[in-house]
């Protein structure tokens, strides 16, 4: 087997041959005015899924949740987030340059943030103070290692805004790795949240695009939103139909990419070169090298087996399973990793 096992994320795969026929069968039209039915068809089935009242069709997650914090924002104002949330860490800074918003960053626990951490860190009404507008939460977190939230630590979050007034959104670039793991169903998460985000191009095995949902006022002005940060996809359907066979053949099987990541935690584990390893709750794995070696080693050393992994620090390392990750190259990796020694 001479083929490249790429772990260094799940938005690595290609379109399978089930869903490059769907793309191919896709009706077109055009987007910016409002004509491609399968853009439509996409947006309205991630409507329903989520129990919101509309969905918008981005290019990129980094679209869709800038698109929110802008929508749920004054300038001026305040998001409360994670310290290693992708939307503050991760984006490019387009908080700032987009919704010129100010952040206050809370230290949470594996990229997960409590009631409270949102109590102390809604600012008094005081002229001095930038306003407290949003909170935005990820679900799974990336860099947390695809933690979750559970349904009743949503809520709880959800309830606290409410009663502060606050705007609540979900970065689920990730929710169906969460959801699924969970066992609980998209439909529950409308009422809690005034905005989601959601990838097709990560674990969904999609090739590009996000939605972002909401209700309809909140959907049409983000439309506008779209067109001037130049987000209009024209015949766009097309990759609106991979969105939507991705949506009807993928999720279900994101619990096996779990038991494999669970499977690489076992031997990571278990290997003289790795200090320690995060736990494992999705299709993450965070692990950090012993001091004997380096995350730069431990990459060329993995590439000459031809296994890709990122390295997201001197000794840290990132491993994500997915769809075009089979038992096959489990196994391979697994055979590769227990070879490893100081
Ligand atoms: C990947 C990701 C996004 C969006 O990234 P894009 O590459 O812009 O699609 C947003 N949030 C999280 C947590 C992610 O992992």
């Amino acid at each position: 087997m001479d083929k490249i096992i790429d772990l260094r994320s799940d938005t690595v795969t290609k379109p399978s041959k089930g869903m490059m026929d769907a793309i191919m069968k896709a009706d077109l039209g055009d987007d910016v005015f409002g004509e491609d039915p399968t853009i439509n068809a996409l947006q309205e089935k991630s409507a329903e899924l989520f129990n919101m009242e509309a969905a918008l069709f981005c290019p990129s997650g980094t679209m869709t949740n800038q698109i929110a914090v802008k929508m749920n924002t004054e300038p001026g104002d305040e998001v409360i987030v994670d310290k290693t949330s992708h939307i503050y860490l991760l984006e490019g800074g387009s908080i700032a340059f987009i919704a010129n918003a100010s952040v206050r960053v809370v230290d949470g626990d594996r990229g997960r943030i409590t009631p409270e951490q949102i109590l102390e860190n809604i600012n008094a009404p005081d002229d001095h103070y930038p306003t407290t507008k949003l909170v935005s939460i990820e679900n799974t977190s990336n860099r947390g290692g695809g933690s979750y939230y559970t349904l009743e630590e949503m809520k709880a979050l959800g309830d606290v805004c409410k009663e502060h007034g606050l705007r609540f959104h979900l970065d689920g670039a990730r929710i169906f790795n969460a959801l699924e793991q969970m066992e609980i169903k998209a439909q529950e998460l409308g009422s809690i949240f005034d905005s989601i985000s959601f990838c097709l191009s990560k674990g969904l095995g999609a090739p590009v695009g996000s939605l972002v949902l909401g209700d309809k006022e909140f959907i049409r002005k983000s439309k506008r939103l779209r067109k001037k940060l130049g987000g209009g996809m024209r015949q766009g359907g097309l990759l609106a139909a991979a969105g939507i066979y991705a949506l009807e053949n993928n999720i279900e099987r994101l619990k096996e990419d779990h038991v494999r990541a669970s499977s690489l935690f076992e031997t990571l584990s278990s290997i003289s070169i790795v200090e320690e390893v995060m736990p494992v709750d999705t299709n993450i794995i965070l692990y950090k090298l012993k001091s004997g070696t380096t995350s730069a080693d431990h990459a060329a050393k993995l590439l000459e087996y031809k296994i890709k992994a990122l390295q997201i620090g001197p000794q840290k390392m990132r491993m994500v399973t997915h769809l075009d990750f089979d038992d096959e190259m489990l196994e391979k990796t697994t055979n590769v990793l227990k070879s490893m020694t100081l």
